[in-house]
């Protein structure tokens, strides 16, 4: 890891501290409030990060077996393929962390023209092997557009990771035709459930995560690279999140906050840890 870095969203230089996780910083920005790991790791160090090990190994802090969970993963995109579409017609898609290809293989399913984008040999050979899909190793901001400007950019569960978010967002936004649509999710930090569990909560985990947002700060930084947000959705999971460790409320409230009536309640009024942004290239 080397110097301090500046906040991505504001370009300000000074922070609170507000966690030690790990040995590594995790800062808050003075100025717009982002939170985000306290010094820059370099790409190689990054890199390191997504061995298999990280996709199939339980015992990392990454998932718990990317390929066990296909199925599951599967029914989720199509929720959120169902969401795209609701915003743009079917055309040209590109994945920026294409993981395994579960989400690209379901759109194109649907009719869509798909591309990957995935940092990851493991999970980028996996893609291209078992679904053969095209893959391309990125990063975003120094892979050449060729071709036609596409329809929509998606990047699940992806931005966190980054150690550029602005520069792939606006990387992003060149790939988009005007009024294109960029579709990403992220956990929410001012969530009740991120603010609850504080440094323990599940997706507080540097290196890996590198930023923190929130509803503020991700529209932010969208609106600064060019998009307008259409909308913001959130996963419904309200204060108790179920892979952190030690939940802080008695056994029957986490229960109760925890059940569907009130997940479903949640997501019907936006509300959750993870949250789901769709914006359209200005
Ligand atoms: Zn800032």
């Amino acid at each position: 890891m080397s110097a301090e870095r500046r906040c991505e969203v504001c370009g300000g230089a000074s922070t609170d501290p507000l966690y030690e996780v790990d040995g590594f910083p995790i800062v808050r920005c003075r100025d717009c409030r982002l939170v985000y790991v306290g010094r820059s790791p370099t790409a190689e160090e990054l890199a390191a990060l997504y061995d298999e090990s990280y996709w199939e190994d339980p015992e990392t802090m990454g998932y718990e077996g990317y390929a066990a969970a296909e199925e599951r993963k599967r029914h989720h995109f199509r929720t959120l393929l169902d969401r795209v579409e609701g915003l743009v017609a079917r055309g040209s898609m590109l994945e920026v962390g294409s993981a395994y290809g579960y989400f690209l293989d379901e759109a194109r399913s649907r009719g869509w023209e798909v591309r990957g984008i995935e940092p990851s040999p493991h999970a980028a050979e996996h893609a291209r092997r078992r679904l053969g899909l095209e893959v391309l190793p990125g990063p975003l901001s120094e892979t050449s557009a060729d071709g036609e400007p596409v329809d929509a950019v998606v990047m699940w569960d992806v931005i966190e990771h980054l150690h550029d978010p602005r520069r792939t967002l606006e990387a992003a936004r060149a790939r988009l035709r005007p009024g294109g649509v960029i579709a990403l999710s992220t956990g929410d930090v001012e969530s009740l459930s991120a603010r609850l569990h504080g440094r323990d909560w599940s997706l507080m985990t540097p290196p890996w995560h590198q930023f923190y947002f929130s509803r503020r700060t991700l529209r932010r930084l969208l609106e600064d690279t060019g998009f307008a947000v259409e909308r913001i959705d959130g996963d419904g999971v309200v204060a108790i999140d179920p892979a952190s460790v030690r939940p802080r409320v008695p056994r029957l409230v986490a229960r109760a906050l925890r059940s569907r009536p009130v997940t479903k309640l949640a997501r019907r009024a936006g509300a959750g840890m993870i949250m789901f942004a769709y914006a359209r290239r200005r």
